[in-house]
């Protein structure tokens, strides 16, 4: 069996602890046997042999001392030091990992929830919902001839317009809902607890408020338009088939014309 060397300290303090016990024992005793004895040889002898249990005792106690200061104290301080270093890498390797996790699952542009947030928020939101038998609304937008935003002004400013639609999409859903990027210049909302007709009527003040969206290049005002599909979950579908009649929804209002909603 191998010890470690603060174990090893600390038995060795307690030999020198024992030590000074076992001297002091016998400075008792051999006091003892004194008391009754009158001055004599025998007496002069035990004086002596007290005065080295004695020496012997103190020289123990400085011993253990010794060891307590200079071995097991700083051990005890090395130990203390370590775990604190141990205790702040872990704080920064969690946080490391939590900030991991987070950026896992958000869109780097617009700093809202991506597509693998989106689809794991989508099964979980069905089978919640569904366990409460409360509607869930599904809109799937996409921005309308947005390639030739990029083509004529560049891709820094098609970024700008993904970030005022991301910041657009927020400010008009509430805080239960979920809001994704899915790529690209497509996004999702996922509304739980609103009826058809309340959803349509939300995604259009979506497309509305999309469409009046000011982006000023120079002095040009950019505009850019949406079209949305939008499904309500019919609580037997599974999550992809959702997805897909939403999905059909948005390209069939891009064939009607785009800058519009399908239900
Ligand atoms: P439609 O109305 O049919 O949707 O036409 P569209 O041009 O929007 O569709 P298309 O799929 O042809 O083009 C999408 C464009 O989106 C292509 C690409 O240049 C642009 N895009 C995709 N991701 C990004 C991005 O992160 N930043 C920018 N600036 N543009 C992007
Ligand atoms: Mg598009
Ligand atoms: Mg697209």
């Amino acid at each position: 069996m191998r010890f470690h060397k603060s174990e090893t300290s600390f038995f060795i303090l307690i030999v020198f602890l024992g030590g000074v016990g076992i001297m002091l024992y016998r400075v008792k005793t051999a006091v003892d046997i004194l008391s009754p004895i009158s001055a004599s040889e025998n007496a002069a002898t035990l004086v002596d042999y007290i005065a080295a249990a004695n020496s012997l005792a103190a020289l123990f106690l400085v011993a253990a001392l010794f060891c307590g200061i200079f071995l097991i104290y700083p051990l005890i301080r090395f130990q203390a030091q370590d775990h604190g270093k141990l205790q702040e890498m872990a704080q920064i390797l969690s946080a490391r990992s939590e900030s991991l996790a987070h950026a896992a699952l958000t869109d780097g542009l617009t700093g809202m929830q991506n597509r693998r947030y989106f689809d794991e928020a989508l099964k979980e939101y069905l089978a919640q919902f569904g366990r409460i038998n409360k509607p869930v609304g599904l809109m799937i937008l996409d921005l309308d001839h947005f390639k030739s935003v990029n083509d004529t002004h560049g891709h820094v400013v098609g970024d700008a317009v993904l970030r005022e639609v991301a910041r657009c999409l927020k400010d008009y859903t509430r805080y239960h809902d979920v809001v994704a990027r899915l790529g690209g210049e497509e996004f999702a909302v996922v509304a739980p607890n609103m009826d058809k007709e309340l959803l349509a009527k939300l995604a259009d003040r979506i497309r509305k408020a999309i469409s009046e969206i000011n982006i000023t290049i120079d002095d040009a005002h950019l505009k850019v338009t949406t079209s949305i599909g939008v499904a309500v979950w019919d609580k037997r579908e599974g999550w992809q088939d959702f997805y897909r009649r939403a999905d059909k929804l948005l390209y069939k209002a891009k064939n009607m014309g785009r800058d519009r909603v399908c239900v």
